[in-house]
């Protein structure tokens, strides 16, 4: 029998703004010790009110335009009710039934090239809850109340996922753009987005919903793709056993790579849902909505065509250049000072400004070596001025210096040389100072042709004219 799996992802997203949702504290906690971000407000002391940060409306409405939904004029907040140690007021502020957007989808690009399109079934504005710990030393329970009102926004995705692996492209790609429209840092190591997966399997061509399980606590990609394999594994070889799958909520276990079962699920009644009575509707004016949409950047997959269709580039190359927005802009910025193939500059884009990214840990958008800077190296290669090598090093030195291609080149000498008796003096030193070699080239060993030409760019530093040395050594040798 052959199954197949259906996967929704329920994702909440932390919003890099500098205060917290509803009062003026630090958002991002990170390098802070626990409960050093509080106040009478996150915590939930009585006589206090929440006022909305306008950044998280913002940040939540560019979000939600990127995919696609529908922005709401008017919505509202919420109280959802629960008790749990890290929810200092009894209830978490969140959106219901009238939230900032409804509706809106993402067009995942998979490995066969097709686009997988994820419906989005909800997406809403709400605050994080604090964390507990054990405490190894004690063993009682601690609490850090940092995450408490840190703004969040949630998104749940149609069932329209079908494998581990179109699950694991949907974050990664939710992940590209959340950072390419700047609203989230998206580092899944520090919480900033986090993932439970919906998962039910069902026979090849049925169309039916079967019971699905959810699990919480997967808080990588790769732990995503490992804990929805395990986990269709197991439902498939339950219903090939004759039995059946209950509701459950299960956790991933890092350590282990296993599945366990943490309690039956809770359903919507159980929260006791109720207008906020503390918070006034959120009124998104045309004027605003269009203040917030109008430096809307062109979204990632609509570059990534783009560069393909305008400038030749192939997929590859669009690719890795529009996985981040800052290297995508330099590249076009660069493309335009250049005015050649924007395939040379995609070439040493990918070849060695990213390596220097790499090694930096920096953003296209820090290099000293700027877009117009690269340009002029390039033309100074096309020009003949410098050979590819030494180029090559100048990369590096524009970098450290920020000083042009053309001054260092000045500065340092490294023209290539071209001028044919400076080449045939250097040539015809090496050949006096190496009669053993020479002898032997003349014998027949032309192998050698390339440890003369290395000889004579040691002697030169690399600036000499490769082609050209190479034909005085063969006149030379004759
Ligand atoms: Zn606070
Ligand atoms: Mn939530």
């Amino acid at each position: 029998m052959e199954y197949e799996a259906v996967i929704g992802l329920e994702t909440h997203i932390q919003l890099n703004t500098q205060t917290k949702i509803f009062c003026t504290c630090k958002a991002d906690s990170w390098f802070d010790p626990p409960n050093t971000n509080i106040c009478p407000v996150c915590t939930g002391m009585p006589g206090v009110l929440p006022v909305l940060n306008k950044r998280v409306v913002e940040k939540g409405a560019v979000l939600a335009q990127a995919m696609h939904a529908d922005l709401k004029p008017v919505s509202f907040f919420d109280r959802k009710n629960y008790f749990y140690p890290d929810l200092p007021k009894g209830y978490q502020i969140s959106q219901y039934d009238q939230s900032l957007a409804k509706g809106g989808y993402m067009d995942v690009p998979q490995a066969d090239g097709s686009l997988r399109r994820v419906t989005i079934w909800k997406l809403h504005l709400e605050e994080d809850a604090g964390k507990t710990k054990n405490d190894p030393f004690t063993g009682s329970r601690l609490i850090d109340f940092n995450r408490c009102g840190v703004p969040l926004v949630e998104m749940v995705t149609g069932p329209d996922l079908r494998s581990p692996d179109e699950a694991a492209n949907y974050l990664t790609r939710l992940r590209q753009l959340l950072r390419w429209l700047g609203v989230s840092e998206a580092d899944m190591e520090k919480g900033h987005l986090r993932c439970d997966a919906n998962v039910s399997v069902r026979r090849k061509g049925e169309t039916i919903l079967n019971t699905k399980t959810e699990i919480k606590n997967v808080n990588s990609i790769e732990a995503v793709r490992a804990a929805i394999q395990k986990e269709i594994e197991r439902q498939v070889r339950e219903y090939e056993n004759g039995g059946s799958i209950q509701s459950w909520t299960l956790e991933w276990d890092e350590d282990t790579q296993t599945l366990k079962k943490m309690r039956s699920k809770e359903t919507e009644a159980d929260y006791r849902y109720f207008r906020e009575p503390d918070l006034l509707p959120v009124y998104l004016t045309e004027d605003w909505r269009e203040a917030i949409l109008r430096d809307m950047p062109e979204l990632p997959l609509a570059r990534r065509a783009r560069f393909m269709a305008e400038y030749g580039l192939p997929e590859y190359d669009a690719e890795l250049l529009t996985a981040e927005k800052s290297l995508s802009d330099y590249f076009e910025t660069a493309v335009r000072a250049y005015a050649g193939d924007p395939k040379r500059v995609s070439n040493w884009l990918m070849n060695d400004v990213m390596r220097m990214l790499n090694e930096g840990g920096n953003t296209a958008a820090d290099l000293a070596l700027t877009p117009a800077y690269l340009a002029d190296l390039i033309r100074l290669v096309d020009s003949g001025t410098v050979n590819t090598n030494t180029a090559k090093s100048l990369l590096e030195k524009v970098n450290r210096t920020g000083k042009s291609p053309a001054q260092l080149v000045q500065e340092e000498g490294l023209a290539k040389v071209s001028d044919e008796s400076a080449i045939r003096a250097v040539v015809e030193q090496i050949l006096a100072e190496s009669p053993a070699e020479t002898a032997a080239y003349r014998a027949g060993k032309v192998g050698l042709m390339g440890w003369f030409v290395g000889q004579v760019m040691k002697k030169m530093q690399g600036k000499a004219d490769a082609p050209k040395a190479r034909a005085l050594l063969e006149e030379l040798l004759k």
